[in-house]
């Protein structure tokens, strides 16, 4: 259907290299991926396959780039979406959705000749909080359908599904979702430490003309508690300031200004949503 043409189409091809910090995460991801690879032994084993992998923590750690270097750790094909798309006025909308990712990524991996497609659900609280009791009847199909196509994830042989979801609200999750056999690998991508922000900022500088006197561990000490998408922001604010000055290069007063530009931004951010 056309409003998911906006969905990612492009082919991925994003590293683990390519994510700053958050080094346990990815440890994490990468040992649960070859967990999926050794499909043979886990049989040989009678060990439950793993079908979803939950990533959970604060907006803008990098939960979306994860999924897709997971992708491309496992060969797979991406897909992705959000929860705020499955959410519907009319009942069975949302869960008609649901099939159709499904469905949408199974076909995808079967042109490209992959064996596995990756399923990345953004904001999966919003589809997945916890049930009422009939309140909310069009939320229940939809989780519903979902849970029915995470069962059948490993009953047909190729292409193989893994599923990943974020949220930044684990409580809010219904316990189906969550039981053994469903999310059962759970992984905390939290705000980056100071050897991660400087990660961070090293990974986004480095298609840009840094001074050489600038020392991103102090930029890294300068910016703390900010996520990876404000310290990408950070780089661009720091490149305008130094371009608008025409300064050859990037310098320190250029990453400190954009540095209170960014904590400014998000004040007013959320003076606005007050
Ligand atoms: P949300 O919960 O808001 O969907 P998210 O955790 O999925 O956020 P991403 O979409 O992965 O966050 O990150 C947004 C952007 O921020 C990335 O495209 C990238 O530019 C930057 N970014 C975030 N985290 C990192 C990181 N660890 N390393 C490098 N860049 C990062």
């Amino acid at each position: 259907s056309g409003e998911r043409k906006s969905r990612s189409r492009m082919p991925v091809q994003l590293s683990f290299e390519e994510i700053g910090g958050q080094e346990r995460a990815k440890q994490e991801l990468v040992e649960a991926l070859d967990f999926l690879v050794k499909q043979e032994e886990i049989k040989k084993f009678g060990i439950r396959p793993l079908k979803g992998i939950l990533l959970t923590g604060p907006p803008g750690t990098g939960k979306t780039l994860l999924a897709k270097a997971a992708a491309f750790y496992t060969d797979s094909v991406y897909v992705a979406a959000s929860g705020s798309e499955f959410v519907e006025m009319y009942v069975g909308v949302g869960a008609g959705r649901i099939r159709d990712l499904f469905k949408d990524a199974k076909q995808k991996a079967a042109k490209a000749g992959k064996t596995s497609a990756v399923i990345f659900i953004d904001e999966i609280d919003v589809i997945g909080g916890k049930r009422d009791g009939g309140q909310h009847r069009e939320y229940d199909q939809t989780l519903n359908q979902l849970l029915t196509e995470m069962d059948g994830i490993h009953t047909s042989e190729t292409p193989k599904i893994l599923l990943i979801a974020a949220t930044n609200r684990k409580e809010m999750l219904d316990s189906a979702l969550i039981r053994p056999g469903r999310f059962d690998r759970h992984i905390q991508v939290d705000l980056p430490d100071k050897k991660g922000r400087e990660h961070i900022l090293r990974i986004h500088a480095k298609n840009k003309p840094l001074h050489e006197s600038v020392d991103l561990m102090k930029i890294a000490e300068e910016s703390f508690g900010f996520s990876g998408a404000q310290l990408e922001s950070v780089m661009n604010e720091a490149a305008i300031y130094a371009m608008r000055e025409q300064s050859a290069t990037i310098n320190h007063p250029h990453l400190s200004m954009a540095i209170d530009k960014v904590m400014m931004g998000e004040k007013t951010d959320r003076e606005a949503t007050k």
